[in-house]
């Protein structure tokens, strides 16, 4: 079966390796436009913490952080093993112990049905700061062991490459939709099913109703500081920190809706993310800033992402909002699945992409 699939974010890469897995005949196209949330996503995945009361969307994103255990060591055996992916623990910090304690209590009635969250222990400020350096001396935690992080960019590309080595073809450019087909470098390509999978550019290519909301992210280097196995840090709201091994440590991000596709670091961003950063971690004020990533959430009407079919031949992935990169690769094995015509590990009926 031909399958083209347009878009290598981490869900179109994710969905052309599970093609490709299968033994489709796949062609991946994509834009490598600037602004690709993929590339600049922190990359946290821990979505036991999350306030989502949407029990379909729940599933998917629990689903997400757990199928990551099944898909690293499938990706090692093709020799993908430069993911960026590390099980490095998550913190959630306050001021105020009681509220820790109240959380971890919810916390594990959610454990029972997902028991890849791990081990969930409450640390004193001492313990949270040798785990984490930077923090403030009077932040306590709660540990969740099974937290983890990963790197967009390098998983997106690990999944690409496997696919490749799978026999996907891929292409680079900007491709259109056609009867029946594709529209790339003035030529149309047949194929039994098109896959698309183009983020916050979607709306380009079919009527969905998807809104870029941008992110701006700052990187951080901490010289001498071996900071590979450091937690994801969360404190209460949208803002978090999380650290990788090159001794960068990450600090996220804005949500900015209606600021369209405009790719530029804003004053205001920037102040934003730095000063709830150095709020929570003041050991971060002499890091060094290495540069401050763009990038456009694919975001939908409500918070489910938009996965499956929309015409005999059409299908859609989508909508993957903040937490694409927890998601993605299994919502990729879900579409591909979907394209293939084969039952799929969740029931994707709540999903149904809705055409505006
Ligand atoms: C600042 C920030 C922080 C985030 N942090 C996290 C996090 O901590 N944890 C988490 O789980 N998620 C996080 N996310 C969310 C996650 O990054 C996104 O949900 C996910 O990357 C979306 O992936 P995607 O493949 O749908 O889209 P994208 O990565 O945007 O990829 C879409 C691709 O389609 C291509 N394309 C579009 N139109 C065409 C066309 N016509 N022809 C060819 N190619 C085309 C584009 O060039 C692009 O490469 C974060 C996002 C941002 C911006």
């Amino acid at each position: 079966m031909r399958i083209i699939v347009i878009g290598a974010g981490i869900l179109g890469a994710s969905t052309a390796y599970h093609l490709a897995r299968a033994g489709a005949d796949v062609m991946v196209i994509d834009a490598a436009h600037e602004g690709r949330a993929t590339a600049a996503g922190a990359g946290i995945i821990c979505p036991w913490v999350s306030g989502a009361e949407d029990a379909a969307f729940y599933r998917l994103y629990s689903g997400g952080a757990r199928y990551y255990r099944e898909l690293i060591p499938a990706l090692a055996e093709l020799g993908e093993t430069d993911l960026g992916y590390a099980n490095v623990g998550a913190m959630v910090v306050s001021d105020d112990a009681a509220e820790l304690t109240a959380f971890r209590d919810i916390l594990r009635q959610r454990s029972a049905e997902t028991p890849e969250m791990g081990a969930l222990s409450l640390l004193t400020p001492h313990e949270a700061r040798t785990l984490f350096p930077p923090l403030r001396a009077d932040l306590a935690a709660l540990h969740v062991a099974g937290g983890a992080r990963v790197d967009g960019r390098r998983m997106a590309a690990g999944l690409l490459r496997a696919a490749q080595r799978l026999g996907a073809h891929m292409e680079h450019g900007e491709a259109a939709l056609s009867e029946g087909g594709v529209q790339f470098g003035g030529q149309r390509i047949d194929a039994d099913r098109i896959v698309v999978c183009a983020g916050a550019w979607a709306s380009s290519l079919i009527h969905l109703p998807i809104e870029p909301q941008r992110g701006q992210i700052v990187h951080l280097r901490l010289p001498d500081q071996d900071t590979g196995e450091w937690p994801v840090v969360l404190p209460p709201g949208s803002h978090y920190l999380l650290a990788f091994d090159d001794a960068r440590v990450v600090a996220g991000a804005t949500r900015e809706t209606g600021a369209g596709l405009d790719y530029r670091v804003t004053a205001a961003g920037q102040m934003e993310v730095l000063t709830e950063a150095l709020h929570i971690a003041p050991g971060l004020a002499s890091a060094t800033i290495i540069e401050t990533r763009i990038g456009f959430r694919p975001v939908g009407p409500g918070v489910r992402p938009m996965l499956g079919r929309v015409s005999e031949t059409l299908f859609v992935g989508n909508g993957l909002g903040a937490a694409g990169l927890t998601i993605g690769p299994f919502a990729g094995r879900l579409l591909a699945d979907a394209a293939l015509g084969v039952p799929t590990a969740l029931d994707l009926t709540p999903f149904e992409p809705a055409l505006r």
